[in-house]
């Protein structure tokens, strides 16, 4: 709430006739002086009292006892009507049965004499024997406005103290007032002179030193995190999509945007493989935008007894409000939210769906720059809700990095542990490390190094080589996953990489063929992508394509599409491995035959059982027996599984249907 508002109420309530008022606050300085000036507006008398100096100015010249809690109130008798007291610290003597009664006895003068005490100071128990005649305000920290005013102060004594002076722009401005905001106006004004000391120009430190200050304010609760920013957007390699959109984000805390009446973004859900930069640009995105970064440990929150998991979210929540702005991390939102299933089913948790349904209304809701930046693996155990549109600013999916990002991975990595590039051949060793995370090039680069220490010689080519033989990528074992996760995302989420998918199809196929066609050639937009990368030569990369783009496509279809590109008809034909009466289909070139074997194996393409009558649609003459699921048995051979081409696994037989043969037909 703004200070302006705070002291509007505080009027109202003492020109209403409250004899009591209890003002919580950590910032007694600036409050003392903003209610000295109300005072002043109000045409009444304000004395101070501390039990230090006792009453302020003094109650008399020759008033020579010391202070006491019983002498203020007795004295308070003694000032004109209209007066206003502001008692500091004076919570423990209302503990005080004594002093108590003193205060309660006092009440109906201070009503009929319009005096009110203001007992001010960082705590405020109201008594229950005082609630009724009391009303408790917390004196908010300084918004934007009195921390600009602060700011201008500092911003004169430090020009006044330098010679060459400090140039600043209303964009730093800006930023050097929201990265103290959360700090109490003094807290500000040091930070400010700490960090600004003797510069004459900012850079990126300064925001780092400022922001640092705040780790103090997350530091009263067990659930939040205060992170360092040490990575920046530059550290993260690839990702090209993302971080355009984030800048643009970032624009949008501006105050010139404010005056348009651009809406405060709210956040990010980035979905994706594990090591790919998700956290990483989690921190880059704090430091780009120059807040603090919080995560917030949903499964600590949650940890707590039933009960309290509410309370304790929304208690969290009021504190991230109070450091705003800053950028809330919710790191694995698939484990910290897990068991909610969003549908009202029996085994949904009604505790976790009211948790979900805060946070996100809190999220619909704050009106303060706070961005949240959610980072899952998996969507399996994702509340529904979270993924709905409108929820996030944008869903993003973070695949594992294609050839030209493991390139600048690997080149980030080296460069940040002192080598240059040029003496590697990073063409080679992204060539070879398809399928590897960012956090597993990494870990390449640190292994060699590690290795090549302990052998007392020089980073070398070899030394990265080997440590890539020696990793294993996760998405070795984890291909299924991956893919499945990749599918879903199709749709539903923008892509952290470059959003053209020829593109991506382009870059698997270099990886293989060795092919390159200039992008300016095939982004044609009357032709489809995927008879460009067939008439580049791209032929694995069209099919692939024409199936995504068609969704679900039988053989016929694919050889019809196909032929203007390359021999589609012979004599040969797909069968499943295990038993190889099960036949796919027939009448098929070797060529186009072997194209759908590897693409199958690769597990870029999958077959799916389909109903014959489809078939029957399109082609006349067949014979073969029909077999309508695939099985162990032996079955009279041969019997034909009508199938057709997907990009998606099938659900139960996909091991199965990924072993697949080509056999010749004649
Ligand atoms: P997880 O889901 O397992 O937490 P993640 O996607 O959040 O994974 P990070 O924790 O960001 O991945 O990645 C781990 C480390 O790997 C990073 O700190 C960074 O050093 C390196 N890394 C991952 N992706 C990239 C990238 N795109 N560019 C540079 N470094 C990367």
């Amino acid at each position: 709430m703004k200070s302006e508002v705070v002291l509007d109420d505080i009027r109202a309530r003492i020109e209403s006739g409250y004899p009591l008022l209890f003002l919580k606050t950590a910032e007694e300085d600036r409050w003392e002086r903003e209610l000295a000036e109300l005072a002043l507006e109000m045409e009444r008398g304000l004395v101070s009292w501390t039990i230090t100096r006792g009453l302020q100015p003094p109650f008399s010249d020759d008033d020579i006892e010391p202070p006491s809690a019983t002498r203020l109130l007795g004295q308070l008798d003694g000032y004109p009507e209209d007066h206003l007291f502001l008692v500091k610290d004076f919570h423990p003597y209302l503990t005080d049965p004594l002093i108590l009664r003193q205060v309660r006895d006092l009440l109906p003068e201070l009503i009929a004499q319009r005096k009110t005490l203001l007992i001010f100071g960082p705590v405020a128990n109201v008594p229950l024997e005082l609630a009724k005649d009391s009303v408790k305000i917390e004196l908010p920290l300084p918004d934007y406005e009195d921390l600009r005013e602060e700011f201008d102060q500092v911003l004169t004594g430090i020009h006044q103290r330098q010679t060459s002076p400090l140039e600043l722009t209303d964009n730093d401005e800006d930023r050097l007032i929201k990265a103290v905001m959360g700090l109490t106006a003094n807290e500000a004004r040091k930070a400010w002179q700490r960090a600004l000391h003797g510069r004459t120009a900012l850079n990126d430190d300064v925001f780092t030193t400022l922001i640092a200050e705040k780790r103090t304010l997350a530091s009263g609760s067990d659930f939040l995190e205060f992170y360092d920013l040490e990575e920046n957007v530059d550290d993260i390699g690839g990702l090209d999509q993302l971080k355009d959109w984030m800048a643009k984000r970032a624009d949008a805390y501006s105050p010139r945007a404010r005056e348009q009446g651009v809406p405060l973004p709210k956040g990010m859900l980035l979905l994706g493989v594990q090591g790919c930069g998700k956290s990483l640009t989690a921190r880059a995105t704090a430091r780009l935008l120059s807040f603090p970064l919080i995560r917030l440990d949903i499964a600590a929150l949650l940890g707590a007894q039933r009960g309290e998991s509410e309370k304790n979210m929304r208690n969290v929540l009021n504190l991230v409000e109070s450091i705003a702005p800053a950028v809330l991390w919710l790191d694995e939102i698939e484990k910290g939210f897990a068991g909610v299933e969003g549908d009202g089913s029996s085994n949904a948790d009604a505790t976790m769906l009211r948790l979900v349904g805060t946070f996100l209304t809190w999220m619909a809701e704050i009106q303060k720059p706070v961005f949240v930046v959610a980072t899952a693996n998996s969507v399996e155990h994702l509340p529904p809700e979270m993924l709905r549109r409108g929820r996030f600013d944008e869903l993003f999916f973070v695949d594992l990095p294609n050839f030209d990002e493991r390139k600048n991975i690997l080149a980030i990595h080296l460069k940040k542990r002192g080598w240059k590039t040029e003496q590697f051949d990073l063409d080679d060793l992204a060539h070879r490390s398809e399928g590897f995370s960012g956090a597993e090039l990494e870990q390449i680069v640190v292994t060699a190094l590690i290795d090549a220490f302990g052998n007392q010689q020089v980073l070398s080519q070899q030394d990265l080589e080997r440590a890539w033989r020696t990793t294993v990528p996760l998405s070795v074992t984890m291909e299924d996953k991956i893919f499945a996760l990749r599918n879903w995302a199709q749709d539903r989420c923008r892509r952290a990489t470059s959003d053209s998918r020829v593109t991506a199809m382009l870059d698997a196929e270099n990886r293989t063929d060795d092919v390159r066609i200039p992008l300016d050639d095939i982004d044609s937009p009357t032709v489809p992508p995927w008879a460009q990368l067939a008439s580049a030569g791209q032929l694995k990369a069209g099919i692939v394509e024409f199936i995504r783009t068609h969704g679900d496509v039988l053989f016929p279809q694919l050889a019809e599409a196909l032929e203007p590109y390359l021999e589609v008809s012979g004599e040969h034909g797909l069968a499943v491995r295990s038993n190889s009466n099960v036949v796919i289909w027939s009448g098929l070139s070797q060529s186009l035959c072997e194209f759908l074997c590897e693409l199958i194996s690769s597990k870029r393409l999958y077959i799916h059982p389909t109903e014959i009558d489809r078939y029957k649609a399109i082609q006349k003459g067949i014979r073969l027996p029909i077999l309508k699921e695939p099985t162990d048995e032996r079955v009279p051979r041969p019997s034909w599984l009508p199938s057709s081409l997907r990009t998606a696994p099938h659900p139960i037989h996909s091991a199965r249907l990924s072993r697949i043969g080509r056999m010749k037909w004649g």
